[in-house]
């Protein structure tokens, strides 16, 4: 069996294991594959052994892989910082946008919908541990850029985002994803139902994108409900 197949398999499992300590149903964490690093073949690997959503962080290395996997047609999620001339080559081709930051940015994604007379579902990015070198806002500022997303028209939030420190000891990261779930359930569950019925929400009603490689497993226990994950589907093991 390849590499990928394997990781895959055994990344499955882990999500499955700890969905259940935090009292979910594995199928309640949507996996992401992040494709950065891989090549054609390798995300059609990828593709084969069941992960088909999958995420790029840079707009210039989404569109080409973009094109080649048409026929496939992942659900492409942009994951990464996106400036404000560049969101006309992804909002017709993402399903979920992650890395809202601005409200500057909001208005133009929500702009480009318009035009194509479609909704572009968004989260907000948070710089949860206020690392200078990381995107994303503040967490006492996002109650306020999440009012103006409400607004827009073709334009639903549908939770928040994080990128957490890079660490060897994942438990370093619960305080801020437990920080993530907080900040989350301020958002969107307090007097939000108005909010929640008008944008007719599905069955998962706030999204919180937080976990990578190195702290999936705890990300999941304090309630992701997406994890972007790369390193560990390539990474040859011993
Ligand atoms: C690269 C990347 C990931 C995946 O990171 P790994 O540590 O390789 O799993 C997740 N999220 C974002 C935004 C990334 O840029």
């Amino acid at each position: 069996m390849s590499v990928i197949k394997q990781n895959v398999t055994e990344i499955r499992e882990k999500i499955a294991e700890s969905a259940l300590k935090s009292g979910r149903i594995p199928s309640d964490i949507q996996l992401i594959g992040v494709t950065k690093t891989m090549d054609i073949p390798q995300i059609r690997t990828l593709l084969d052994a069941g992960v088909t959503h999958l995420g790029e962080n840079r707009v210039q290395d989404f569109l080409p892989k973009f094109v080649e996997l048409t026929t496939e047609n992942p659900t492409w999620h942009f994951i990464g910082n996106l400036q404000r001339n560049k969101v006309k080559h992804v909002v017709d081709k993402v399903s979920l946008i992650h890395s809202i930051d601005s409200i500057e940015l909001a208005r133009e994604i929500n702009k480009r919908a318009v035009a194509q007379n479609r909704t572009i579902d968004v989260l907000i990015e948070i710089n949860i541990a206020k690392e200078p070198t990381k995107h994303g806002i503040l967490a006492e500022n996002a109650n306020e850029l999440s009012e103006h997303i409400f607004e827009l028209p073709n334009t639903r939030l549908r939770g928040l985002m994080c990128i957490a420190p890079f660490v060897e000891n994942a438990e370093k990261n619960r305080v801020f994803f437990a920080k993530m779930k907080d900040l989350s359930h301020k958002i969107f569950f307090k007097n939000r139902v108005d909010i929640i019925n008008k944008l007719s929400y599905t069955s998962r009603p706030f999204e919180l994108s937080m976990g990578m490689s190195c702290d999936f497993l705890v990300a999941i226990e304090e309630g992701a409900t997406m994890v972007r994950i790369g390193t560990a589907l390539v990474e040859r093991r011993t």
